[in-house]
């Protein structure tokens, strides 16, 4: 089969470790540059060029779309889409998982297990916002942030208030949320594909640190799920309509809650921390799945 990954950066060791398993599986992979295609819209038949060549006779892409490219990135896999071709994790879907209230709200409309979240962008009623999620300690969040960047914890009331004080000043979106204490620091990527978590691992940030983000110092080990966090992950997965997913969930003292779902999850981790082979299995549930007009949004909703 000829497999496109879209990625920027062909050297990043998730784009490395698909073009191998790729190649392993005797399949035929270009890795494309998503900023580098161009599209015609107007026509019947909609294409895609790269490097003044029509991009023709994919079986399947993998989506793995940045978080700072995500509008021309998904233009980019809804034209995939139209053209009847696989793709991996849909436009939409990866639109969905990057707007994390949109998540939010999709997630809890299904009755998936959250921590209480309160969000807001400039209210001044900060006493009530603090209020709705339980009151301190509490965690903060700027919703543009990432790798823990803009996370905070405070301890009480007037912390939280003084931090939602600050942040409103950024004219920023804030999420307040309930601060799982028990969950110690440490979090646990489920890695799905399809229907299962195929890896899973706990990250433990640094001694005195709440925040697990391994770019803020924390470590990674295998971790034995039990069968409710199993079906946590997988039905979020679901739910946001993403075949490849990476679900963040803390394990807290009203079961596992959910903190984030990334449709471009990292191999490097995952693999280093389980010695699975999680490219080979994303290209096994490929060969199952890939077929023209399989697709199921086609770009559109
Ligand atoms: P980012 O998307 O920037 O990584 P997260 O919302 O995932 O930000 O938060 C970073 C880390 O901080 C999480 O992985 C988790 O370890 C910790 N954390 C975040 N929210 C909470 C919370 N409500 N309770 C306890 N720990 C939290």
């Amino acid at each position: 089969m000829k497999v496109g990954i879209l990625s920027r950066n062909p050297e990043l060791y998730s784009t490395r470790r698909l073009v191998e398993a790729a190649q392993q599986r005797g399949h035929e992979v270009l890795v494309i540059d998503p900023l580098r295609c161009y599209m015609t819209i107007a026509s019947q038949s909609p294409s895609i060029h790269y490097k003044g060549e029509p991009l023709e006779g994919f079986g399947a892409i993998i989506p793995r779309i940045g978080a700072s490219i995500t509008f021309y990135g998904t233009a980019v896999v809804r034209q995939f889409e139209m053209m009847d071709v696989y793709c991996v994790n849909e436009s939409v879907a990866i639109s969905r998982s990057r707007d994390k209230l949109r998540s939010l709200q999709l997630l809890s409309r299904k009755g998936l297990g959250l921590p209480v979240t309160g969000f807001a962008h400039s209210t001044k009623y900060t006493q009530d916002l603090i209020n709705l999620a339980g009151g301190a300690p509490l965690v903060i969040k700027l919703l543009e942030g990432t790798q823990g960047i803009g996370v905070v914890l405070a301890e009480t009331g007037k912390a939280a208030e003084s931090v939602i004080e600050a942040f409103r000043g950024l004219k920023a979106h804030i999420l307040v949320q309930e601060f799982i204490k028990e969950a110690g620091g440490a979090d646990i990527r489920c890695f799905v594909v399809g229907n299962k978590v195929v890896a899973s691992m706990m990250r433990k940030g640094k001694e005195g640190e709440f925040r697990s983000n391994i770019h803020r110092g924390g470590s990674a080990t295998t971790v034995r799920l039990t069968p409710e966090e199993r079906s946590t992950a997988v039905r979020a997965a679901q739910v946001m309509g993403l075949n490849v997913a990476g679900v963040d969930i803390l394990r807290s003292n009203h079961g596992p809650v959910i903190m984030e779902v990334n449709s471009s999850p990292g191999l490097e981790g995952i693999e280093k921390a389980t010695g699975k082979d999680i490219a080979g299995t994303i290209f096994e549930f490929i060969e199952k799945n890939a077929a023209p007009g399989k697709t199921k949004t086609r770009g559109k909703g």
